[in-house]
C-alpha cells in the first residue's frame, strides 16, 4: 500500500474498496486484507455504518472463537448516474452502490442534435430515473459520462469517427456540471466498460482482467488491481486500431489495415452486402446491420457463417494482443457487437488464446461474455462515479517531478 504506484487515498476508501471486492466480509478479515490496524478498522467501520453506506448482515460461522459479525455495502444507500452518448442517442442507467442496474432509460435521435439540447435531456432523464425508483436526490453521488473515443473532462470529446464530429471539443463535462449541479466524471466507453465489471461483480477473483469492446468500433479496457489503466495519453486500450494487414483497407483513423477497418462491425456489413446478401442499407446504425449479418449466420447462411468467422478470427487475434500485452487472468467481451455475437465470437477467442504463449505457462486466461455487454458503457460510466467519490486513488507524484533548472553563475 505504500510502495511506489497507486494506493487508495485514505483508510477508509480501502475499507470500502475491500467491502466492494469481497462483497460481504468480516472485520477480522478486513484487517488481514487491508493491512490496517484492528483499531482503524473498527473506528472507519463504524463511520461507515453511522453513514449508513455499510450494513452488518448477519454471522459468519463459528470457527471455536467469537462468532464474526458479516459487512456489506448498503445497496441503496447511494446512487449513481451514468449515461453512453453514442451518435445515435444516450444510454442512461441508475446503478446502486450493490452494483444492480435499478434503472435505465433511452432516448434515440434521427436527426442531428444540438449538444447544449442533449445536455438538459440528459438532467432530466437522470432525476426522471431517481424519482422512479423514488430515492431522495441527495442520495446520487456524481453522473459519469462516456462517448466512443478518447475525452477529457475540459475538452469534452476529443477526436471521434465522423458520426459524431459535431461534439468534438464541446465542454460536455462543464456543461452537465452546470445543469445538474452535481460531480460529474468522463472517460471513454471501453475503459468505463472494465471498470462496470469492477462494481457488477464480473470481474471477482481477478487480480489483472481486460475488457474487449466491440460496438460501432473496437477498443479495450484494461483493470490491475482495481485500478483502471489510463497511460499517459488518450489513445489508451485502442486495441482496435492494431494493424493487422499492411496494405489493409484504409480506417478513419488515418492508418490502414486496422482490426477495426478490416474485421470490425461495420466491415462485415460491408462485406457481407458486397458478397450480395441482403442487408438493408437505409435507417439502420452499423451495430443493427451487423445483427442483421449474424442473423443470417445463424440461421445457416454459409456466406454469413463465413464472414462472421472471418471477423471472430481477427477480433481473436485482437484479444490474444491483448492478454499478452497485458498479462491479464480474465478478458470480459463487452459491447453491443458482443451482446448480439459473443456466442459465435467466443470459441474463436478461447482457442486462440489456448494456443497462446501464456497458456503454455500457467492456468491461461478465462473468456466470457460480459453480463452487461448490451449496455456496458452507461454501466461503466456510473462505475466510475463509485469509483471517483467512494474509492478515490492516489498517485505517487513523484516521478512526474520536473528536475529544476540549474543557474551557474557567469564567471567575471
Ligand atoms: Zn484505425
Amino acid at each position: 500500500m505504500h510502495g511506489i504506484g497507486p494506493g487508495h487515498a485514505n483508510a477508509r476508501s480501502t475499507i470500502i474498496d475491500a467491502i466492494r471486492a469481497a462483497g460481504v466480509v468480516s472485520r477480522t478479515r478486513l484487517v488481514a486484507a487491508t493491512g490496517l490496524t484492528g483499531a482503524t478498522v473498527s473506528k472507519e467501520v463504524r463511520a461507515l455504518l453511522d453513514e449508513g453506506l455499510v450494513v452488518e448482515t448477519g454471522n459468519a460461522p463459528s470457527t471455536g472463537g467469537r462468532s464474526q459479525v458479516l459487512l456489506e455495502l448498503e445497496q441503496s444507500s447511494r446512487y449513481a448516474a451514468g449515461l453512453h452518448l453514442d451518435h445515435d442517442g444516450v444510454t442512461a442507467v441508475l446503478l446502486d452502490l450493490g452494483g444492480a442496474v435499478v434503472a435505465e432509460q433511452r432516448v434515440r435521435w434521427t436527426s442531428e442534435v444540438a449538444p447544449q439540447s442533449v445536455v438538459d435531456t440528459m438532467v432530466v432523464r437522470v432525476h426522471a430515473m431517481l424519482d422512479g425508483i423514488r430515492a431522495p436526490r441527495d442520495r446520487l453521488l456524481g453522473i459519469g459520462v462516456v462517448s466512443p473515443g478518447p475525452m477529457t473532462p475540459g475538452e469534452g470529446i476529443v477526436m471521434s469517427r465522423p458520426a459524431m464530429r459535431g461534439w468534438v471539443r464541446f465542454p460536455l463535462a462543464e456543461r452537465l456540471r452546470q445543469a445538474s449541479h452535481l460531480p460529474v466524471v468522463v472517460d471513454n466507453d471501453a475503459t468505463a466498460s472494465a471498470v462496470g465489471e469492477l462494481w457488477t461483480g464480473g470481474a471477482r477473483g481477478s487480480t489483472a482482467f481486460a475488457a474487449l469492446y466491440m460496438a460501432t468500433g473496437i477498443g479495450s479496457g484494461t483493470v490491475v488491481d482495481g485500478v483502471p489503466y489510463r497511460g499517459a495519453s488518450l489513445s489508451v486500450g485502442e486495441i482496435g486500431h492494431v494493424c493487422v494487414e499492411l496494405d489493409g483497407p484504409e480506417c478513419w483513423c488515418g492508418n490502414s489495415g486496422c482490426i477495426e477497418a478490416v474485421a470490425g462491425p461495420g466491415a462485415v456489413v460491408a462485406e457481407a452486402r458486397a458478397a450480395g446478401l441482403q442487408v438493408r442499407d437505409s435507417g439502420l446504425t452499423v451495430v443493427e446491420a451487423f445483427a442483421e449479418v449474424v442473423k443470417l449466420a445463424r440461421r445457416g447462411d454459409r456466406t454469413a457463417k463465413r464472414i462472421v468467422q472471418r471477423s471472430a478470427e481477427h477480433l481473436a487475434v485482437a484479444a490474444q494482443t491483448l492478454c499478452s500485452l497485458m498479462a491479464v487472468d480474465l478478458l470480459l467481451l463487452t459491447g453491443t457487437g458482443f451482446d448480439i455475437a459473443g456466442d459465435l465470437y467466443l470459441p474463436a477467442v478461447r482457442e486462440r488464446l489456448a494456443r497462446s504463449f501464456a497458456a503454455h505457462e500457467g492456468p491461461g486466461v478465462r473468456v466470457e461474455v460480459s453480463r452487461h455487454a448490451q449496455r456496458s458503457p452507461a454501466v461503466g460510466a456510473a462505475a466510475l462515479v463509485l469509483q471517483e467519490s467512494l474509492v478515490p486513488r492516489q498517485f505517487n507524484t513523484l516521478l512526474a517531478i520536473e528536475p529544476d533548472t540549474v543557474v551557474v553563475p557567469s564567471a567575471r
